[in-house]
């Protein structure tokens, strides 16, 4: 048994069943020290280095009225410092915070003393490069050296491998093709269809993450980009933009000829005269758009449907462009789009277009704006 006395506790330690050499005490008194700093107690502390087991656990640790036990059981590593720490929190949860005792698993305090116990150890350890020395240095140091490497080895790739999950999960997603590459081959050959999906658009998808994470912009919605698009930079405004339009265009295709739908057509109807007038207007504005861009019909906030052209990768949703709204039909107007099979004759991939429009679509689209 030896004490430890701090500013305002003092902790003593009982040592059963197993030995400590000098160094291993000095580490735990340090480590003591250090955790009174951080989390300081007011009541006097017993830790108990138990041998084999606490009732009926071999492994683990518990914190119990007057102090905490931890189980050694041949573990002589970073584990002990790291459950020390979580039973302290534990302590200091009860006697400092004055919460009541709440479940093992998954309750705040649980999750709580878990994370700050990892944080503190990985402090402590940084203020103490020696420590692996010290804790492995008592018998077969190499089966420890292995012990050592594996549970190193293990944080590395746990907290690689949890990085790698939340920064896939934090993702924009890439947008199935709903056909096969060969299935609009009346309007857009095969392979300009895969170059554009695979090169073109997942190229977009990628770089625009890319961006995402380089900056540490969090957990987007590509809509939420694209609503408030000024906050950003050009190259998530290039590549946003990018991945949305493509995303809404491949859907907004059909492989097979569909004739408008009742909704919005009727709209349509409306706000133009007639389809051929819509169509017409849609074309201009398309033949017009200089360089790249793209040709849209939108509707707008006092819900009127209206076509607009936008440059580059913009979309009629960004809150850069005026006049915008939201889009229910969009025609890609880049070269990539058309140029293997049309080459300059792109009024010709524009007039093709209308075969494969889905209408489908382009009405739950109307209608889902409609309704808001
Ligand atoms: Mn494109």
């Amino acid at each position: 048994m030896f004490k430890e006395y701090l500013s305002l506790m003092n902790v003593t330690f009982k040592n059963i069943k197993c030995k400590l050499n000098t160094k291993q005490k000095n580490l735990f008194k340090d480590f003591c020290k250090f955790l009174q700093k951080n989390y300081g107690l007011k009541d006097d502390l017993i830790i108990s280095f138990v041998g084999e087991r606490i009732g009926k656990m071999t492994t683990g640790s518990q914190h119990v009225k007057k102090g905490i036990k931890i189980l050694i059981n041949n573990r002589m590593n970073r584990d002990i410092l790291r459950t020390m720490a979580h039973e302290w929190i534990h302590v200091y949860q009860r006697n400092v915070l004055g919460r009541e005792r709440g479940p093992d698993i998954g309750g705040k305090n649980e999750n709580e003393a878990n994370a700050l116990a990892g944080s503190l150890l990985k402090k402590f350890e940084s203020k103490n490069p020696n420590m692996d020395g010290i804790i492995y240095e008592e018998v077969k140091p190499i089966q420890n050296k292995i012990n050592l490497l594996q549970e190193q080895i293990l944080l590395i790739d746990g907290e690689k491998l949890r990085n790698e999950f939340i920064n896939e999960m934090k993702k924009i997603g890439i947008e199935k093709l709903p056909y096969s590459y060969s299935s609009l081959r009346n309007f857009v050959d095969p392979k300009t269809m895969n170059i554009h999906y695979n090169k073109h658009y997942k190229g977009y998808v990628k770089k625009l993450n890319d961006a995402l994470s380089d900056k540490k912009y969090g957990d987007l919605e590509l809509e939420e980009i694209i609503l408030s698009v000024s906050k950003y930079d050009d190259v998530v405004r290039n590549n946003a933009g990018g991945a949305f339009n493509h995303a809404l265009f491949w859907k907004m295709l059909s492989p097979k000829k569909q004739v408008p739908k009742k909704e919005i057509l009727e709209k349509i109807n409306k706000d133009f005269g007639n389809i051929k007038k819509m169509k017409d207007e849609f074309n201009e504005e398309s033949k017009k758009r200089f360089g790249s861009g793209w040709c849209w019909l939108i509707i707008t906030k006092n819900k009127k449907l209206k076509i607009i052209s936008t440059p580059n990768q913009d979309n009629p949703l960004m809150n850069i462009i005026k006049g915008g709204g939201y889009p229910v039909l969009g025609l890609d107007l880049w070269e990539h789009a058309y140029y293997l099979k049309y080459q300059n004759k792109r009024d010709e991939y524009i007039k093709n277009f209308w075969n494969h429009v889905n209408w489908d679509f382009v009405n739950e689209l109307f209608l889902s704006r409609i309704d808001n």
